[in-house]
């Protein structure tokens, strides 16, 4: 087999022990672009560093085609999330697992360690392939922010893959859109044994409004929360001020906006009836939904390599965002590849080897099959 499984583990052992949190890329950065100039490609980075106060941009590799097919995009993100400084891999067998102080960061160590194997075991047995572009983004954990600053102009590839995902054997096409929701409640501050009559409570305020809201799972495309609130200055003070911050998602933008516009008007509801009370709302986009059939020519292509290798790939939706939603925003056609990695964001975070092998087969076969592709 073209994939080799002690290669693929050892270099993931290798690159979970380069420490990568987010905005510190610099040390994992550097050993990738070592592996990709081994194989013959040009490295470069973007300006996306420079824009997040990251310690390096995006990294931009290119590898010239066997033929002059389509260039085929690679793509997964450099970073992982805290705690993750000093991960020590545990060996089971087949399974790797972090040791449990840290996660693995096979989030998102097992989608780069797939796509280098892929492309040695391409060169070490002469397989034909496109150009083929990688791009290992950093910040992703950080609300995508590697891939929305990604110097597009550098990337010619418009269709490709991106590694990350956990469920081994899916693909994933479809991720909801996601908006973030600041409110700042209002009120008016009293002292609140002497004149509680005085003051509007900004807390009584939010949670009217909160008590009546629809939030959780709103039906089966479309999510609701907030994850933080904070107000109040002392226990004998009514508070004059509480602020909120949630997000809804959905796969329907109409269903996204009616959560939305439901939110707003549980706050409006709740300020008349209490008179001195105002709010303000802040709604900033995350990214948008995606959505690729499995009639697209990158579905149709990554069906074909998984009968080719083998495999069974099925596409499937999932609740999260990652680059791969930013990316179709932004005009390319890619789709999320799952690569085994397990308990992900937790320090019980572990991962199969043979799932990501079964992934870089189904790649590898991808990418030879999209030699003869234009
Ligand atoms: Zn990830």
């Amino acid at each position: 087999m073209p994939i080799r499984e002690d290669r693929l583990r050892d270099l993931f052992l290798d690159l979970v022990r380069i420490d990568s949190l987010s905005r510190r890329e610099g040390a994992i950065a550097q050993r990738l672009a070592a592996e990709l100039l081994k194989l013959g490609a040009s490295v470069e980075f973007d300006e996306a560093g420079t824009a997040v106060g990251g310690e390096v941009g995006n990294l931009i590799a290119h590898l010239h085609g066997t033929t002059s097919a389509e260039p085929l995009l690679l793509c997964a993100h450099m970073d992982t999330v805290e705690p993750g400084a000093g991960v020590k891999p545990v060996i089971d067998g087949d399974v790797i697992r972090s040791d449990g102080t840290t996660v693995l960061g096979g989030d998102d160590k097992s989608g780069v360690a797939i796509v280098l194997e892929c492309l040695r075991a391409c060169q070490e047995d002469g397989l034909p392939h496109p150009p083929v572009e990688v791009v290992f983004t950093i910040c992703e954990e950080l609300g995508l922010l590697g891939a929305r600053h990604l110097d597009l102009g550098r990337v010619r590839a418009r269709r490709g893959l991106v590694f990350d995902s956990d469920a081994a054997g899916f693909v994933f096409t479809r991720a909801p859109g996601s908006t973030l929701v600041e409110v700042v409640v209002r009120g008016r501050a009293a002292h609140a044994g002497m004149a509680p009559e005085r003051g509007v409570s900004a807390i009584r305020v939010a949670a009217d409004a909160i008590a009546g809201m629809r939030l959780g799972r709103i039906d089966e495309e479309t999510t609701a929360n907030w994850g933080t609130i904070a107000g109040g200055r002392a226990i004998n003070i009514i508070p004059d001020e509480v602020r909120l911050r949630g997000e809804a998602r959905s796969h329907d933008l109409a269903k996204l906006q009616a959560q939305l516009d439901h939110i707003r008007q549980c706050f409006d509801d709740a300020v008349a009836r209490h008179p001195g009370a105002s709010i303000e709302m802040r709604l900033e986009e995350m990214y948008q939904p995606m959505s690729v059939g499995d009639d697209a020519p990158i579905m149709q292509l990554l069906l074909a390599a998984a009968a080719q290798a083998g495999r069974t790939v099925a596409s499937a939706g999932m609740g999260g965002g990652c680059d791969a939603n930013i990316l179709n925003q932004r005009g390319l056609q890619v789709v999320n590849l799952g690569t085994g990695m397990r308990d992900i964001h937790t320090t019980n975070e572990w991962l199969k080897v043979s799932d990501m092998v079964a992934a870089a087969e189904v790649t590898l076969a991808l990418v030879t099959l999209a030699a003869d592709r234009t």
